[in-house]
């Protein structure tokens, strides 16, 4: 027997039949990015070490123990990426795109990868849909992308993911407040885990975000940060809440939510589901004010989000969201015999270069399981071509869902067909959807 690679832990597969998941989705963040005025940005999967050492930080979870470093041929080594936003920023700053005007406005989808313990929405690759904004400090520019996140949660169709809120202030506010949580934590030392003595140390703060129960029963009793903002960082946090009340978006502000990466200042939040579980942040995001600075740039304040597309998927799962369906093919053309095999493949050239999808059949098979065939790969049509159709010139076009036939000739077979999918798509019930649609955006009230 022959040795068969399995792929890696914590990867996945995505199959034909789960596609158009992940076509439903990628649309509408994108679409809804687009309506928002961001512009989509690609940047490569793998790139230097230091650039994640020095922008997620050195103490995050992702830098000590998450990263997938390869060494190259000389003495560079390469991570593959992580998250998005780090690369985002070193591909601005080098493409010059920070001199162009503010505010500038990215988005991208990209797959990311985790050196983690693989479980339900937990993967060693994953993916990622991101945003990133440039060039402002006002709470608007907050509130606009939280309004994103949530646009895209709605679009998909989820009602029920929590926003969580919190303002981690800037440097001088958290040097106080990092004080204060080791000397909370300092007579709990020795009943914290490994990780966390660590932090201790290090970067206190991470304690609020470990995932151990002991430690989280200890972190609930903790100092809060937003006692300890400083008057700007207190009135921009103020703002922004009442901006979302304007909106009329919903949030509880979570004092544990202080995020798990190092750039993060001010606004953080969480989209968090009760629908799938333990690993139940959907998106993540904030204000990272100091990080263009960090990576060599002019201080621009800056901030985004990461939205998990795997968890998104299974939540929609969870809550019985639609998606969009596979397209089927317009046409299979079903040929009996040699003469007619011939015909049928340059008859469902010429359908496809009229720009509509056809199939006929390459196997050779018989009439009965071509027929299941069509049925199979739902074609909305079927033509049957055999030796007396040749003969006559003359063929039946049967509509699969009705079951009628109309009888064409071979010769205008594509006015004759066109006309009978287009009848077809609006019996269907597709013109009345397009009306429908129509209807409801007249209806909805606009005003103020
Ligand atoms: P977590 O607390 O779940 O580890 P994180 O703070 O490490 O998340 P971010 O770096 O903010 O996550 O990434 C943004 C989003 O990407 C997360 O909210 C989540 O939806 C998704 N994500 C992060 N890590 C993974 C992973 N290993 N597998 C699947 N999705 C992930
Ligand atoms: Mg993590």
């Amino acid at each position: 027997m022959s040795l068969q690679v399995k792929r890696p832990k914590g990867t996945q597969d995505v199959l034909p039949a789960d596609i158009m998941k992940w076509r439903t989705v990628e649309a509408t963040v994108s679409d809804t990015a687009e309506q928002f005025g961001f512009r989509e940005i690609r940047t490569p999967v793998f790139e230097d070490t230091a650039l994640y050492v020095r922008s997620v930080g050195d103490t995050s979870d992702v830098v000590t123990k998450e990263m997938y470093t390869v060494s190259s041929k000389g003495d560079a080594t390469f991570t593959l990426r992580p998250e998005g936003t780090a690369g985002v920023v070193r591909a601005m700053l080098e493409n010059g795109m920070m001199n162009e005007g503010f505010p500038q406005k990215v988005y991208y989808i990209i797959p990311a990868y985790r050196h983690e313990k693989p479980q339900a929405g937990r993967l060693r690759e994953f993916h990622q849909f991101g945003v990133e904004m440039f060039g402002t400090q006002s709470p608007y520019a907050d509130a606009e992308i939280i309004l994103l996140a949530a646009a895209i949660l709605d679009g998909c169709g989820l009602e029920n993911v929590a926003l969580h809120l919190n303002s981690i202030g800037c440097p001088e506010c958290r040097a106080k407040y990092r004080e204060a949580l080791r000397e909370y934590f300092a007579p709990h030392r020795e009943e914290l885990c490994e990780t966390c003595r660590e932090r201790l140390e290090k970067n206190p703060m991470r304690l609020l975000d470990c995932k151990s129960p002991i430690c989280r029963e200890i972190a609930s009793g903790a100092p809060v940060i937003l006692d300890y903002l400083c008057d700007g960082c207190r009135e921009h946090f103020e703002e922004l809440k009442s901006i979302l009340d304007d909106y009329g978006i919903k949030y509880e502000v979570d004092s544990r939510i202080v995020r798990g990466l190092d750039y993060y200042t001010r606004t953080v939040f969480e989209f968090i589901s009760q629908d799938i579980g333990a690993q139940g942040t959907v998106c993540g995001g904030g204000r990272y004010d100091g990080l263009v600075q960090e990576l060599g740039g002019q201080p621009v304040p800056a901030l985004g989000f990461g939205m998990g597309l795997e968890r998104l998927i299974m939540t929609m799962e969870s809550c019985g969201c639609a998606f969009e369906p596979e397209k089927t093919p317009d046409l299979y053309i079903a040929p009996m015999g040699d003469a007619a095999r011939r015909k049928a493949a340059l008859l469902a050239d010429a359908v496809r270069q009229a720009g509509y999808a056809a199939e006929t059949d390459l196997v050779g098979r018989g009439l009965k399981p071509q027929m299941r065939y069509a049925d199979k790969i739902g074609a909305k049509f079927v033509v049957v071509i055999g030796d007396n159709e040749l003969e006559t010139g003359e063929a039946k076009l049967k509509n699969m869902r009705s079951g009628e036939e109309t009888p064409v000739k071979l010769s205008e077979f594509m006015n004759a067909f066109s006309s009978e999918l287009i009848n077809e798509v609006f019996e269907n019930g597709l013109g009345d959807e397009i009306a429908g649609a129509v209807a409801d955006e007249i209806e909805k009230d606009t005003s103020l």
